[in-house]
């Protein structure tokens, strides 16, 4: 497709959206805003947009698509900016926040003046965050999740699909008020409670400081979102409140359940607990990218001795296979593996078991 693209908010997800569409669509003109121009030199000197825009009037003016990546109490100010000037007839104007129901009340000004809202979230991501994190392949085989109105022109929400073809991600159509549920439920609660995991670690650490070295292992896996943007993740909460209030309400009567078993010592009850969940989740899809991005970990089991890092990673090498983190664990409790290598995707972590079966006898395990 040809036509000017405009995103305002250059950061891991704006710029990622740049990349994809470049990428489909190299006719495509992709116009940059940011608020931190470090981010907009940035963003032109890697190549991921065309041209910067200094201020919003200019991106937005002879736009056809405009995408509004920044945090999602932001998106609200950019949609309000917008609603105030002259767009393009024909324009299609979309977001990538996290939270859907606050947006699209919003975005009903833009609608009344006769221009396409679409509510978007690419369900991907990674707790990096800036331009610099920006990748094509970020969004490859993720939900993108889209909430039309019942009135939206379907011709336009073909066309978004068009040019955000590049993200290779597929497509579903929901509420906004459904979306923001199902988010709440497997992505901003989790946020919330990995984060107070986290503090209450720091209070035990406080007065047994061996507590930070034993929570190396799975107990950092876990907690690893507790890593993303904390303006972020303010953001969320409060733009997704209510739901976020219920999902408190449900897990302090859960806990309550639990705490009861646990009093009684009732065995039956906490086997039947422990085994529903494990049921559960060990049906769950293992290769779709959910609402939080995945782990692409392997472990691997080696001896220590000096040495044995490089040897893996020359086995690696040699088979042009990209890692991206690689650490020795201290506390192996849940899953066995010294070494854990992290991948960018499910077919590189793939590729290194074989690889790594293929030259060592060191077992291999994916922890899933
Ligand atoms: P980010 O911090 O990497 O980028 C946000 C960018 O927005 C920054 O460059 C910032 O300078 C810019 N910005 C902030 N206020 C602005 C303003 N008033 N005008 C112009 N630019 C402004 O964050 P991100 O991870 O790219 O997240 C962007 C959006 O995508 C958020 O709404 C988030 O909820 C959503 N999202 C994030 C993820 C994820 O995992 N990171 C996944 C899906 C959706």
């Amino acid at each position: 497709m040809k036509g000017r693209v405009f995103i305002i908010g250059l950061g891991l997800i704006g710029g990622s959206l740049a990349l994809c569409i470049k990428a489909e669509h190299p006719k495509a003109k992709i116009i940059g805003y940011d608020i931190n121009k470090k981010q907009t030199r940035l963003a032109a000197m890697l190549g991921v947009v065309d041209e910067v825009a200094e201020e919003i009037e200019t991106g937005a003016a002879e736009a056809d698509l405009i995408l509004i990546a920044t945090p999602v109490k932001k998106i609200e100010t950019m949609i309000e900016q917008l609603c105030h000037l002259s767009l393009k007839q024909g324009v299609i104007i979309s977001d990538a926040g996290s939270t859907k129901v606050e947006i699209v009340k919003k975005a009903a000004c833009l609608r009344d003046k006769g221009y396409t809202f679409v509510g978007g979230h690419p369900m991907a991501g990674s707790h990096k965050s800036g331009v610099q994190a920006a990748k094509s392949i970020l969004f490859e085989n993720a939900f993108y999740l889209l909430t039309p109105e019942t009135d939206t022109d379907p011709e336009a929400l073909e066309s978004l699909k068009m040019w955000l073809k590049g993200t290779k991600a597929r497509f579903l159509q929901v509420h906004p008020a459904e979306h923001d549920y199902l988010t709440g439920v497997i992505s901003h609660f989790p946020h919330v409670i990995a984060a107070s995991l986290v503090h209450q670690a720091e209070r035990t650490s406080r007065t047994q400081s061996l507590v930070t070295r034993l929570a190396a292992g799975g107990f950092r896996d876990i907690t690893r979102i507790a890593s993303s943007s904390p303006h972020m993740w303010k953001d969320i909460s409060l733009h997704n409140k209510d739901v976020l209030l219920q999902l408190f309400t449900d897990w302090q009567e859960e806990m309550a359940r639990v705490a009861n078993m646990l009093r009684a010592e009732n065995e039956e009850a906490l086997l039947q607990y422990f085994s529903r969940a494990k049921q559960f989740r060990d049906e769950m899809p293992v290769k779709e990218k959910g609402a939080i991005p995945a782990f692409y970990d392997l472990f691997v089991d080696v001896p220590d001795y000096p040495g044995v890092i490089s040897e893996i990673t020359g086995y690696l090498a040699k088979e042009k296979i990209n890692l991206t983190n690689i650490r020795i664990r201290e506390t192996r409790e849940e899953v066995y593996g010294i070494l854990v290598i992290s991948f960018q995707t499910e077919e590189d972590r793939e590729r290194a078991e074989q690889c790594i079966r293929h030259y060592t006898n060191y077992e291999t395990s994916t922890g899933i």
